[in-house]
């Protein structure tokens, strides 16, 4: 029998269109590639998902997990989906292990970190140069960092090192941040976060460590020296894994349903928005699923 439902990815956008999805009585199967709760369990302290006024992250994505189980999701943990297949009015997905079929796919498969494509930045990554600050932060207690971007997941970054890093700098190319007003507010009482603005990361030099960061600062060349590099520059949508219509970066083209070019594939969260948040991803995910249940006749 196939799966009424098959969503890929346990993020926040999965786990709601899942939760979603089993409490109108359809079978639905999420495919995780990793383990369920996606870039929103690294969140520290998120304060903008209304009904909270601040929760960890990883808390908040244990709720909406024991949500999707609760209504009757299955979830399966570390399933990566390489392909997702339609034609001739069938969908089928497939992992490393097996080929599914499914009556509707959603795909919530989030993004992932955009490289700044500068040298030295592969040869050092893991040894001083990083891309989640909650990850390896923790290894430059009192050490000197920096943080690479203007975005709020800079912004949130930068705050979270600076309780563990001796001295933060946080370099961007634009004039101003682009966050919220009350992180902005935060960073600008805390004491040891430096702000860098117009500020471009040229390479990043040390043999076996980052020793440096090496800048163009309004047009001057200059070294930072710092111990750690936490790089935001950005997101990529995980979306290779789908023939649809696509936006110029690789975000999926949907319509207020959800719906992609595909009758039967539906998408939600990051991997169709720009600067998606954890409110806007859940909401998109419980749509997809409501449009789901309709194109399966519900
Ligand atoms: C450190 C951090 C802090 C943040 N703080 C906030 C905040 O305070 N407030 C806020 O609103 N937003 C915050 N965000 C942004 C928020 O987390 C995202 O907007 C949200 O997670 C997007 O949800 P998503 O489910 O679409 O994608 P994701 O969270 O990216 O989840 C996608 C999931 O799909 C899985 N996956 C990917 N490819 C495949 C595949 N081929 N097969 C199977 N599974 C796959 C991934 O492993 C992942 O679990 C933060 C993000 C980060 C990283």
């Amino acid at each position: 029998m196939p799966w009424d439902v098959v969503v890929v990815g346990a993020g926040v956008a999965g786990l709601s269109a899942a939760m979603q999805a089993s409490r109108l009585g359809l079978s639905c199967l999420v495919l995780e590639k990793l383990v369920p709760g996606g870039g929103a369990c690294l969140a520290k302290q998120v304060e903008n998902y209304p009904g909270y006024e601040s929760i960890d992250g990883w808390t908040l994505t244990r709720k909406f997990e024991a949500a999707a189980l609760e209504a009757g999701a299955e979830i399966r943990e570390e399933a990566e989906v390489l392909r997702v297949i339609h034609a001739e009015g069938k969908v089928s997905v497939a992992t490393g292990d097996e080929e599914l079929t499914a009556r509707a796919v959603i795909i919530a498969s989030g993004t992932r970190e955009k490289p700044l494509g500068v040298p030295g930045e592969r040869r050092l990554k893991g040894t001083g140069v990083h891309y989640c600050a909650p990850c390896a932060g923790y290894s430059y207690r009192n050490k000197r960092v920096a943080v690479v971007g203007s975005s709020l997941m800079a912004v949130e970054n930068a705050l979270f090192l600076s309780e563990i890093a001796s001295e933060v700098t946080l370099i961007f190319e634009e004039e101003r941040l682009r966050a919220e007003r009350p992180l902005l507010e935060r960073l600008a009482e805390a004491q040891n976060v430096a702000l860098l603005p117009n500020a471009r990361v040229i390479a990043f030099s040390g043999e076996e460590r980052l020793a440096g960061v090496e800048l163009s600062v309004a047009g001057e060349r200059r070294t930072l020296d710092v111990e750690g590099a936490f790089i935001y520059a950005g997101r990529v949508p995980n979306s290779e894994l789908v023939d649809v219509e696509k936006d110029e970066e690789g975000y999926i083209l949907v319509d207020c349903d959800m719906q992609t070019s595909a009758r039967g594939i539906f998408a939600c969260g990051g991997v169709v928005r720009r600067n998606a948040r954890i409110a806007s991803s859940a909401g998109e995910g419980t749509v997809a699923a409501l449009s789901a249940a309709e194109y399966l006749g519900l």
